[in-house]
């Protein structure tokens, strides 16, 4: 199962792989999983000195060498996507994978409480800048043979929650941009899936849950396989899907 997936040494040697909020938390580790297993990271995020540490830490790796894209995905521009995409393809002529992850989590408040500026912001990051990215990056991964687009879900996606208003709509927009984009690349050679972390011990959860005991939740190391899984080969074929990172 992709909760059980054993990556090997190799298993995505030769590929090209963009990891949006690599900085921190879950996108940090799934750069660092995914180059330990021999792929080029490209680390995009807004706090320059968090994507060097992620770069040194690969380079520590013995890793093929990584490339930073410092962006900020509430005021990026299509244009900004579009000449992103050109770099990546001028430096490394292709793209197999994206893991799309940076998200903005927003206040947890009562519904009708829900600040305005808030809401834009939380759909500028989560909704409308995914969209943008993959709009620019799809042409792209086409190029390559096999290519994984991966969305980053929730359990507030799949299911409302009192208190998590922009958030959980965002993340239903997301389960359905990556139906979308599935249902209409389906049969050609890239696939396009969503996955749920579910609880996991990050600055976000513990923002969203200040009274938690972190070291009651999984690591981001421990949701690993689902994402190597949707990455790798092992997954050609699998499309459309939302997978839970945590199997119940
Ligand atoms: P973190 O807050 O730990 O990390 C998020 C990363 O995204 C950070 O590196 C952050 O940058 C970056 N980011 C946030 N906003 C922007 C922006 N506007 N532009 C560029 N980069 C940005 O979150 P997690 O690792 O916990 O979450 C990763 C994904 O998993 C998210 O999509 C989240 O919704 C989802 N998720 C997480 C769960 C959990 O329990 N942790 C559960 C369910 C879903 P910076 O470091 O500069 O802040």
């Amino acid at each position: 199962s992709p909760q059980h997936f054993q990556a090997s040494a190799n298993e995505l040697a030769g590929k090209v792989i963009l990891v949006t909020g690599a900085g921190d938390g879950i996108g940090r580790q799934a750069a660092l999983s995914f180059a330990s297993c021999g792929a080029s990271i490209i680390l995009l995020g807004r706090t320059v000195h968090k994507l060097e540490a992620v770069y040194d830490e690969i380079e520590a790796l013995g890793a093929p060498q990584p490339a930073i894209i410092p962006l900020d995905l509430t005021g990026a521009s299509k244009q900004n996507y579009l000449d992103m995409t050109a770099t990546i393809e001028s430096q490394f002529g292709k793209l197999d994978g994206a893991l799309l992850n940076a998200a903005h989590l927003g206040v947890l408040s009562q519904f009708v409480q829900i600040d305005e500026e808030q809401w834009d912001k939380t759909m500028q990051v989560n909704v409308k800048s995914q969209f943008l990215l993959s709009q620019a990056l799809i042409p792209l991964m086409l190029k390559s043979t096999n290519a994984s687009l991966i969305f980053t879900s929730s359990g507030v996606g799949k299911k409302g929650r009192a208190y998590w208003g922009s958030y959980a709509v965002s993340k239903f927009a997301i389960e359905g941009m990556s139906q979308v984009i599935a249902d209409e690349f389906d049969k050609t050679g890239l696939r396009c899936n969503c996955i749920n972390p579910g609880a996991t011990r990050t600055l976000m959860r513990a923002t969203a849950y200040p009274g938690e005991d972190p070291l009651s939740l999984k690591t981001p190391l421990d949701i690993m396989p689902s994402y190597l899984y949707l990455m790798s080969d092992a997954s050609i074929g699998i499309t459309g899907s939302s997978i839970d990172a945590q199997p119940k």
